[in-house]
């Protein structure tokens, strides 16, 4: 075998992706005497409908790939603040407070929550979490955190195992809405992985357009599946839209339980070769 017939061999589906470059452009494949594509202004098998960018995928699974904007990753905080805790009010607006460990972050009591200095709309995130080992108390009141979309909209973060509390608030749930649809977590001190998709709602002042809509892959397993949120994340009620910015912060919530995070990044949405979502 040739060496670099060897060396892509090596390297896999990673190194056939950084071989790759984007088609050129007004190339000859591809037909103009076919039908349009309905509402779109492109034939069938149009040779000059734009090509998607090409992204090199990370050498591991669950690492960022080449798009990708790194949030943490495991290092510094440098892309976060501290926001006022949306649940006790606990503390206040500046630096990051929560405690940097061995490639982790880990939730301080009685801080604020973590709030992203960049604001989002539709995004993909990736973000692995675990609860404290050994595991404190019971319920709501056990590893509980979560990712807040736009600062707003939570994914439950809680400990999954051997911890019965209700459906809507368990970990992968869209709290207080929707239950997640099935428990693939992991047990305290492990790793679990939450793969989100997050559409933003679509708001004319107060009058909704169009909910925000939330996929969640939970260790790899689906468990919400384009699921319509009612409203920003309330304890106790039932969420109903109000007015908002059309992207906000990325929030993990501080419970006050000591749970950690690693391996957070995002990619921004939005088709490449159709106009930005209203
Ligand atoms: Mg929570």
């Amino acid at each position: 075998m040739k060496l670099p017939l060897l060396l892509a061999a090596l390297l896999g589906v990673a190194g056939t992706a950084i071989a790759q470059a984007p088609p050129a452009a007004n190339h000859d494949l591809g037909f103009k005497d076919t039908p349009m594509l309905p509402g779109l202004p492109w034939h069938v098998h149009d040779p000059d409908r734009p090509h998607p960018p090409v992204v090199t995928p990370a050498a591991t699974p669950g690492g960022a790939p080449s798009d990708a904007l790194v949030l943490f990753d495991g290092r510094d905080l440098s892309h976060w603040t501290s926001h006022a805790s949306t649940i006790s009010k606990a503390g206040s607006d500046g630096p990051a407070e929560w405690k940097l460990g061995e490639g982790y972050v880990e939730v301080v009591p009685k801080t604020g929550d973590l709030a992203t200095k960049e604001k989002f709309g539709d995004i993909q995130l990736h973000i692995e979490w675990s609860s404290p080992n050994p595991p404190v108390s019971t319920s709501q009141g056990r590893g509980n955190s979560g990712v807040l979309l736009m600062g707003r909209y939570e994914v439950q973060v809680l400990d999954p195992y051997n911890n019965p509390t209700y459906a809507d608030g368990q970990a992968g749930a869209i709290y207080g809405q929707w239950p997640p649809l099935a428990n693939p977590g992991r047990g305290p001190g492990e790793w679990n992985v939450y793969d989100i998709i997050f559409e933003a709602p679509r708001m004319d002042g107060d009058k909704l357009l169009k909910p925000a809509i939330i996929t969640v892959f939970f260790n790899g397993v689906l468990v919400q599946n384009h699921k319509e949120s009612m409203g920003p994340m309330v304890y106790r009620q039932v969420a109903k839209y109000v007015p908002q910015p059309a992207e906000d912060s990325l929030v993990l919530q501080n419970h006050n339980n000591p749970v950690r995070y690693r391996n957070i990044w995002v990619r921004r949405l939005g088709g490449y070769d159709e106009p930005a979502k209203k």
